[in-house]
């Protein structure tokens, strides 16, 4: 039977990052109210930038989207300019200590965006509550007739809501609920730090070693660091901004290597350590060059890299009876290669709105919920779990250049990890 909230369902979307942007998009379009918390104190609350390919998954992304947002996506692309040919739509690896082409991974229709930049075009039309940092999940126990779970802020405000899908990232309070186990939920430290650094150069000839090995990314794999470049942005990110001149694109370059780290380090102490270590200085030119060129004030985060291999969430209890899952980094960490965790996010997101709306479709039947939200949940932890083994796997190999073709990135490109 339709309980009485059924037209007016509440899904509580903790966490606006692309996952629950992306889903507060889908749920809306869908015909689903959404409320959707974040604990940053605003969008622009942190500098740090980074890029993501999309390729397997964008058409699913679009389709979740309203055509008006849509439309918006090319703000997002790292060079949108470009012509995407098929090169343009590869990811070349280079070998580290050489400098030679080992491969490329063919990506056809994949485009490189910005994180910030396409959080900026899905946060538009949405009422996104910043300041809100989720403490707690619980069951409402007020009645058949009000929403079933009242979310907890950590300023003591509260939410009543009747699905919470937790978006909240990498290190999920959400999860800690759903697993019921706060030692199981809790993410594993990868061993390997990454580094990320925006830059610009104000040197054609220096973004020129950056497009020179490829017009939009490229990976240096078999030494003791993996080393990447490519370009973050060409133009000030508005409607149909035009291209800047090449010296003052902004570009980027990240780092892999092996170490510990308990608290990320940033700014200008990363630079220099980045500046003075070997392995920054044993990586192939440009990887090492680039690298050494870094300005002074550049935006730039040392962290270590954390994964979590999903298990199955807890009973009844922990998921609220099938009213509390998760989505994107929240369900499935994993490390960045093969540029999978975005794409499986989006994959979680149009899988979760496709339950709900089966639900919906049953009048609320909670045994249809329940069936329905356990095979959601089923299927993304199966899903998940692959793909955060494959990119720990994929990690292992990248530090020796006799192991780097043994690789999926090298034997099966970029294609779907699960
Ligand atoms: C350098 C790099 C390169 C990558 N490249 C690729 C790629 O090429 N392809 C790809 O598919 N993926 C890639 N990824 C992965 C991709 O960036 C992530 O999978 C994706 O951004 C995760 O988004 P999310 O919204 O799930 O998590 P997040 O972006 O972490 O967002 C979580 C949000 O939840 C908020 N939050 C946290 N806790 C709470 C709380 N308790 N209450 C309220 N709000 C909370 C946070 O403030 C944050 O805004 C890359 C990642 C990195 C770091």
């Amino acid at each position: 039977m339709a309980s009485s909230f059924a037209t007016s369902t509440t899904v509580a979307i903790v966490g606006a990052g692309l996952t629950g942007l992306l889903a507060a998009h889908g749920l809306k379009k869908n015909g689903f109210n959404v409320a959707i918390f974040d604990g940053e104190a605003h969008i622009n609350a942190r500098p740090r930038d980074w890029t993501i390919v999309l390729h397997w998954a964008l058409p699913v992304m679009q389709a979740l989207l309203p055509d008006n947002v849509a439309a918006k996506l090319p703000r997002a692309i790292c060079n949108p300019d470009l012509e995407f040919d098929a090169h343009a739509e590869s990811f070349p690896v280079y070998n580290g200590v050489t400098g030679d082409l080992m491969f490329a991974s063919p990506m056809p229709g994949s485009r490189r965006i910005s994180r910030q930049r396409l959080r900026a075009v899905l946060a538009e039309g949405l009422n996104i509550q910043w300041g809100k940092k989720v403490q707690s999940v619980a069951s409402s126990e007020t009645g058949d007739s009000a929403p079933a779970l009242t979310l907890t802020f950590d300023d003591g405000s509260t939410f009543a809501a009747d699905f919470v899908l937790g978006a909240d990232g990498a290190h999920s309070r959400v999860r800690g609920h759903v697993v019921g186990d706060a030692e199981k939920a809790r993410s594993t430290p990868s061993g390997l730090l990454f580094a990320t650094a925006i830059v610009n150069y104000g040197d054609a000839a220096k973004v020129k070693t950056v497009t020179d090995k490829h017009p939009v990314a490229a990976a240096a794999m078999g030494t003791g660091a993996v080393g990447g470049c490519g370009v973050l942005y060409v133009n000030d990110g508005s409607e149909g901004a035009a291209a800047r001149d090449p010296a003052d694109w902004t570009t980027f370059w990240v780092k892999i290597w092996q170490g510990k780290l308990d608290t990320a380090v940033q700014g200008q102490e990363a630079i220099d350590l980045l500046k003075s270590s070997e392995t920054s200085k044993q990586l192939a030119e440009p990887f090492n060059l680039q690298i050494e060129w870094t300005p002074e004030g550049s935006v730039c985060y040392i962290d270590e890299m954390k994964y979590w291999v999903p298990v199955s969430f807890g009973g009844p209890e922990a998921t609220q009876d099938g009213r509390v899952t998760l989505a994107g980094d929240a369900a499935h960490p994993m490390l960045i290669y093969r540029g999978q965790g975005f794409q499986h996010a989006i994959t979680d997101v149009n899988n979760y709105i496709k339950a709900l709306v089966a639900t919906r479709d049953a009048g609320w039947d909670a045994a249809v919920r329940r069936r329905e939200i356990a095979a959601y949940d089923a299927e993304m932890i199966e899903r998940g779990a692959k793909a955060v083994t494959q990119s720990v796997q994929e990690a292992a190999l990248s530090f020796d250049v006799e192991k780097v073709s043994k690789m999926l990135m090298a034997r099966q490109g970029h294609g779907r990890s699960a």
